[in-house]
This record gives structure tokens, C-alpha cells and sequence, in this order.
């Protein structure tokens, strides 16, 4: 199934429960505006190169748009479409006051210089900069770019309409970035997932956990959670899964990954398992953090985990997300799970427009604070309404988009 087939496939589940008529659903699911543009720019051997670069604004009912820019050479108008739709319900679930938003360049980074890096978003912003802005569309970071990317993208935006730093985020935290962005993810999902646990009523110190991935999210995660005393019993990256039955050392892990450029390999203080065991782990909690679609109907049998936290955006397909469903494993999913990072770029933004600076406990605070209320209202809605998680997290969404559009007279 297509990204952009899975969004619908979950956004028409929820409009079910809600009884939304089609004309209603129609105004929901239409994106405003799609644009596709020209990115020329010129490589280091003095030729120029010609990609397509794409931004798709989705609703901007309840405020500015919001969503990231990715630069990967798969990027095309569907999978734009499918994020920049979810970004509109992650961000009304957590009552953020934005729509949604995405953007994607079709390149690889790793063909590029740093300088060439750098010509890439200046292209892009000389094409689309009158649609983007503070009060309209706000990208930040996604898979392929990084702070670096943010800061040209926005020096170049300033050329043309002046200073404004609130006009993208994820930037470099000496430029007007925000503390506690580059963990804001996984501190998140660390977040949500004591309080699942707590409903649950499994206790931390028994909650036998794998986490799928120990990049930026998943190594967070992992960090904030065995602070919370949960046994982290397996982690995994490309180069295999590292498991203790009684508990990884994940500050040892967490140090090694640093030094060692971002992967675990050579890694000697857990026995090792090949990648793809991770997933078939007999845990009480199965983080996957590293990539989408990881769970299909092909392997979703050999899931033995009782619950899941989507840290990763749509590591579930909906076909595998039935059949785990009818087995009763709990799945808290994506939309709600990692918006612990579009949180702390609102808050970036929110300093950007004071021109102020939170503390990182403030950061933390409001953080914790944002999720922990989002996590207890689709909690309350799911067990209500009698719908999993997902459809709960949907429907409140769907809610809170369609009330505004309402107010803004759109829907009469
Ligand atoms: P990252 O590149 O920092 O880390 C990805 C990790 O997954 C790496 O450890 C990599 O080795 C591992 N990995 C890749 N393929 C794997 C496989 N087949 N088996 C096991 N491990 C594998 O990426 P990230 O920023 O941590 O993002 C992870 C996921 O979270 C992505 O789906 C991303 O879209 C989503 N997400 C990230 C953020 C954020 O703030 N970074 C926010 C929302 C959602």
C-alpha cells in the first residue's frame, strides 16, 4: 500500500466513527495547495543539475502549515502528499496551533557536497519563498537535511522579506534554535510510553522493552526510558540487534553510538542477533524507531510483543495493523507517539516570535506536559468511543479540524 493510501485508509476509519459525510470529508482530505517546482543548482564541477523539489501545504484550518523538508532520492508528490496530511493531524492531536505541511527535494544527500548542500535549499527558496513564511508555512528538518540546511534555507528566505528567524525551525541552537530540539523525539516517546505502561498496569522495572533503530529517536527513547527503570532488553541498527535478557547497558550504548559515527557495529557488551530478530522478540514493549512499513501483512504473525509505540512514522501498514489488532496488542501510533519534535519547533517558533529564550527544563516541561495531555485525551476517547488508539487519535484530530473550519466558515 502507498503512503498516501494508508493516511486515507486510517483518515476514513475515523470519519466511519464520526458519521463524516463525504462533502465534509472532501474539504478535509483535499490539500490546498500542491507545488512542484524547478530546483536547478550548480555542482562543484560547474555544471549546473536540474531536480524536482516539491511542497504540499494540506490545511491550514487551526494555523500555519508545518512540516519538514526531506531531501532523498524516492521523494515524489504521493509520499509528499500522504506526510504532509499526517503533519495536519499530529499537530491537531497534540492541539499545536498549525495545519500540516511537507516538503521533499529528489536527491540524495550523499552525492553532495556541503557546498552544494548549501545551493540546494537556496534554489528551492528562490522558487517557493513567497509561500512560505511564519504566518503561512513553517518547514524544518526531515529525513536527509539537518540544522545546516535550516540555516541557509532561512538566510536565504531573509534575503528577499528581512529578518524573521520563526520562518523555519530545527535551526542551529547558537541561531535561534531551540534547546532540547535534538532529543525532543525520543523524549517524547519516552513520555508516552510510561503513561501506556501505567495503563496497562505493567510496572517499568518489568517492562521488558526492544527498540528497532538507535539513531536520534530511538537512542532518546532508550535513554529516557531506562532512567524510568524500564529494561531495555534489545536494541537494533542495520548492523544487527544487541540483546540482554536482563537489561542493555544503554548509557554504555548511547556513548558508543556517538563515538563510533552513529552505529552500533563492533558493539562487544550484548550477545548479537542478526537485524531482523528484533521484531520477533518476546517483550512487553516493541519501539520500532528506525523506517516506515516494517510491519506487513508478511511478518506481522511473528510480532510477540504485547504492545507497540510507532516511534518511526508508519512502521505498521493497515493490513498488519488488523491482524494485530484482533491479536489485542495495544498500538499507540505514530501521529501521536513522535510529535514530540513538530512540539519543541512550535516552542522554537513561539521564542523566534518573543524573541526570547526558554531554559531546557522549560522545554522539557512544556514537552512533557503537551504529550502527557494528548496521550490522556485519546486514551479517554479510545476507551469511550470503544476504538483502538489509532481511530481514537484520528477522530479527535478530525475533530478539531473540522471545528475549526467550521469557524472559519468554510464548512456551512
Ligand atoms: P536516524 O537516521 O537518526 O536513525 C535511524 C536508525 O534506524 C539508525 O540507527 C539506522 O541504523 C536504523 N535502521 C535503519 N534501517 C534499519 C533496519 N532495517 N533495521 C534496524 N535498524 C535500522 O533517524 P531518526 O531521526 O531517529 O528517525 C527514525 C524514524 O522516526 C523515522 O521514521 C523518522 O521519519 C521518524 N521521526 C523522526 C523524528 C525526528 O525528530 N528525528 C520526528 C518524527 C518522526
Amino acid at each position: 500500500m502507498r503512503a498516501s493510501e494508508a493516511t486515507t485508509y486510517y483518515f476514513n476509519k475515523a470519519a466511519d466513527q464520526l458519521e463524516l459525510p463525504d462533502w465534509v470529508r472532501k474539504l478535509l482530505v483535499t490539500n490546498k495547495r500542491e507545488v512542484t517546482v524547478q530546483v536547478a543548482f550548480e555542482r562543484d564541477n560547474g555544471r549546473s543539475e536540474t531536480v524536482l523539489g516539491y511542497r504540499v501545504q494540506h490545511d491550514n484550518a487551526r494555523g500555519p502549515m508545518k512540516g519538514g523538508l526531506r531531501y532523498h532520492p524516492a521523494v515524489d508528490l504521493d509520499e509528499v502528499r500522504a506526510l504532509a496530511a499526517l503533519m495536519t493531524w499530529k499537530t491537531a492531536v497534540v492541539e499545536l496551533p498549525y495545519g500540516g505541511a511537507k516538503g521533499g527535494i529528489g536527491i540524495d544527500p550523499k552525492t553532495l557536497s556541503k557546498r552544494e548542500m548549501e545551493r540546494m535549499p537556496r534554489a528551492f527558496v528562490d522558487q517557493l519563498h513567497e509561500i512560505v513564511g511564519p504566518d503561512s508555512d513553517i518547514p524544518a528538518p526531515d529525513m536527509g537535511t539537518n540544522h545546516e540546511v535550516m540555516a541557509w534555507f532561512r538566510n536565504q528566505w531573509e534575503k528577499y522579506h528581512g529578518f524573521n528567524p520563526a520562518v523555519i525551525t530545527g535551526k542551529p541552537v547558537e541561531e535561534y534554535g531551540a534547546r532540547g530540539r535534538e532529543e525532543a523525539t525520543g523524549r517524547g516517546v519516552g513520555t508516552v510510553a510510561v503513561k501506556m505502561m501505567k495503563r496497562l498496569n505493567i510496572r517499568p522495572d518489568q517492562c521488558r522493552t526492544a527498540i528497532q533503530g538507535f539513531g536520534n529517536v530511538g537512542s532518546h527513547a532508550g535513554k529516557y526510558l531506562h532512567e524510568a527503570a524500564f529494561p531495555i532488553v534489545a536494541v537494533s541498527d542495520l548492523s544487527g540487534t544487541y540483546f540482554n535478557a536482563k537489561g542493555l547497558n544503554i548509557p554504555e550504548l548511547f556513548s558508543y553510538v556517538i563515538k563510533n559515527k552513529g552505529t552500533l557495529e563492533g558493539y562487544s557488551g550484548a550477545e548479537q542477533l542478526p537485524a531482523e530478530d528484533l521484531l520477533g522478540l518476546d517483550v512487553d514493549l516493541l519501539i520500532p524507531a528506525a523506517l516506515g512499513d516494517v510491519i506487513t501483512k508478511e511478518n506481522a504473525d511473528r510480532i510477540r510483543a504485547k504492545s507497540i509505540i510507532e516511534a518511526a512514522n508508519g512502521p505498521i501498514d493497515p493490513e498488519a495493523d488488523e491482524i494485530l489488532a484482533a491479536r489485542n496488542i495495544t498500538i499507540l501510533p505514530d501521529i501521536l507517539a513522535n510529535a514530540g519534535g513538530v512540539t519543541v519547533s512550535y516552542f522554537e517558533w513561539v521564542q523566534n516570535r518573543q524573541h526570547y529564550r526558554w531554559s531546557l527544563d522549560r522545554v522539557r516541561q512544556e514537552l512533557d506536559r503537551t504529550l502527557s495531555d494528548a496521550f490522556e485525551q485519546v486514551w479517554q476517547e479510545s476507551s469511550t468511543r470503544n476504538v483502538s488508539l489509532r481511530t481514537a487519535a484520528f477522530m479527535l484530530a478530525i475533530n478539531r479540524v473540522q471545528r475549526a473550519s467550521e469557524l472559519a466558515g468554510w464548512l456551512i
